[in-house]
């Protein structure tokens, strides 16, 4: 009979936690409030967030309230004017680790630097860092874009995304090196990588390296689960699954050790349904 055993790290971060504390507590002394955006990216999270009153909108000219809450992903300081100047509230739920990335991306654009983050163009997150050095970089994962840059800034600085494999990143940031210092540069690089997705990835991928099965339990929108899926992917079969039900009994033929871990917005309370149904199956 195969064992299943769970990763060390999962259930919700630090950032997570803080961000649904918060938009709880103000959902339930309202009655209710909107988020610009989905405030964790997690459909069950944002369903249960559903039934006590909480809405989502995509703009700032959706918002019909006079409070907004911005997600643990945080967001420019171009939307945050742009909705103070319709004299609407912000409450922010920025995750600490996500400002100060923000935050570095703004001293470096301040200090003449180029600004490269190191992640997805299309994620909120990212989109948020871009936004703080003020038009002054670009959001890439790949190093020919940078050499693209005609011509290539003489200062560049390097961030990730908070949500980045680190060795990915020591990659990436090699080749920009490789790239830039026959040309004169200066490079700055600060590494933006959230401690819990460093550890969330290394627990993943030990359990994964000595399991037949990995299950990673977790939104497909989720940047952070689509990571622990390809890290474990790579060393073993890997499913990424948003619930139970989604498991399919063919999966476990023939396998010894069925690992399970989660994304950072996936509550432990569906790790453990998966579980549950694991044992239930083998
Ligand atoms: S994954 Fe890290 S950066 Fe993202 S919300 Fe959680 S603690 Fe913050």
């Amino acid at each position: 009979m195969p064992r299943i055993e769970k990763a060390d790290r999962t259930g919700f971060c630090f950032g997570v936690k803080r961000a649904l504390g918060k938009l709880e507590k103000i959902a339930s002394e309202r009655g209710g409030i909107e988020t610009l955006g989905a405030v964790v990216h997690n459909r069950r999270v944002l369903e249960r967030l559903a039934g006590i009153g909480v809405r989502t909108v995509s703009s700032v000219e959706a918002i019909t309230g006079d409070t907004v809450v911005t997600s643990s992903h945080g967001v420019s300081p171009d939307v945050e004017e742009g909705i103070r100047a319709r004299h609407i509230e912000v409450v922010s739920t920025t995750c600490p680790f996500v400002r100060r990335a923000q935050m570095a991306a703004r001293r470096l654009a301040e200090a003449g630097f180029f600004v490269i983050v190191f992640g997805d163009a299309g994620h909120p997150e990212v989109r948020g860092i871009l936004g703080w050095a003020k038009g002054q970089g670009l959001a890439t994962v790949e190093p020919a874009a940078v050499a693209a840059l005609k011509p290539l800034p003489r200062r560049l600085g390097l961030l990730a995304q908070t949500t980045q494999v680190p060795a990915d990143f020591a990659t990436f940031a090699k080749k920009i090196i490789d790239l830039a210092l026959a040309r004169d540069a200066e490079i700055r690089i600060i590494d933006t990588i959230c401690h819990d997705i460093r550890e969330r990835q290394a627990a993943a991928l030990e359990l994964a390296r000595r399991a037949d099965l990995m299950l990673v339990v977790g939104g497909r929108s989720s940047a952070n689960t689509n990571r622990l899926a390809e890290l474990c992917g790579a060393v073993t079969e890997t499913h990424l699954i948003e619930t139970a039900a989604e498991i399919e009994p063919g999966w476990l033929k023939g396998k010894e050790l069925i690992g399970v871990t989660a994304g950072a917005s996936t509550d432990e309370c569906d790790v453990d349904e998966v579980i549950a149904r694991l044992e239930g199956l083998v």
